[in-house]
Formats: C-alpha cells, sequence, structure tokens
C-alpha cells in the first residue's frame, strides 16, 4: 500500500505531496526516483523546454552577419539577420511601404 508522502520542491523550496497515486504510477512505470519539483514548477520547466529551441548559426545573405535561425540552415535559401530580416518583412508588407515611401529622406 502506498501513502501519500510530503516531498519538497527541489526549485521553489514549497512542499508538495507525492499522493499515493502517484507513487502507485511511478512503480508502474518502474521509476525509483521521487519526484524532485512540485507540479507547478514540473509544468513551468516543461514550457521553458518547449520555449528555448535550439538555434543553428548562420550568416545573413544580405549583409553577410553572423546570426542565428530557429531551423537548419538550407544551402540557397536566404537567411537573414534581425536586423534584416525587419527590413525584409516591411519592405513586402504593402501597408508599410507606402508609410516608408512617405517618410524617405
Ligand atoms: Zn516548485
Ligand atoms: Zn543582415
Amino acid at each position: 500500500m502506498y501513502e501519500d508522502e510530503k516531498l519538497v520542491c527541489e526549485d521553489c523550496g514549497k512542499e508538495f505531496v507525492f499522493t499515493a497515486g502517484e507513487q502507485e504510477f511511478y512503480a508502474e512505470k518502474g521509476l525509483v526516483n521521487k519526484p524532485k519539483r512540485c507540479p507547478e514548477c514540473r509544468k513551468l520547466r516543461r514550457k521553458q523546454h518547449r520555449r528555448s529551441r535550439k538555434m543553428y548559426d548562420a550568416v545573413c545573405s544580405k549583409c553577410g552577419a553572423q546570426t542565428q535561425v530557429p531551423f537548419k540552415p538550407v544551402p540557397g535559401r536566404e537567411v537573414y539577420c534581425k536586423e534584416c530580416f525587419k527590413e525584409v518583412e516591411t519592405s513586402s508588407a504593402p501597408q508599410q511601404s507606402e508609410e516608408s515611401a512617405n517618410t524617405a529622406e
């Protein structure tokens, strides 16, 4: 039989309950380690993990600057640094190009 167990979260230091049901679930999965983090921190970490995507080094096709892109650069495909990407994006947007024509020096 399992009993609810109080554990302390490694991340926030708060106490959380490792319930009997969870313990059973862990045992079924063959997990020997108890959870180190409370459910909130676990959720948070999962979210952060998703956000920290792998970045690839690339060279901007326009200005030649070193930059990083969230996808694997393909030879022959244009890659822009942040600055150039902004330029390319605004110049291709019709409502923006009208505005920049008015403010041209
Ligand atoms: Zn926590
Ligand atoms: Zn650039």
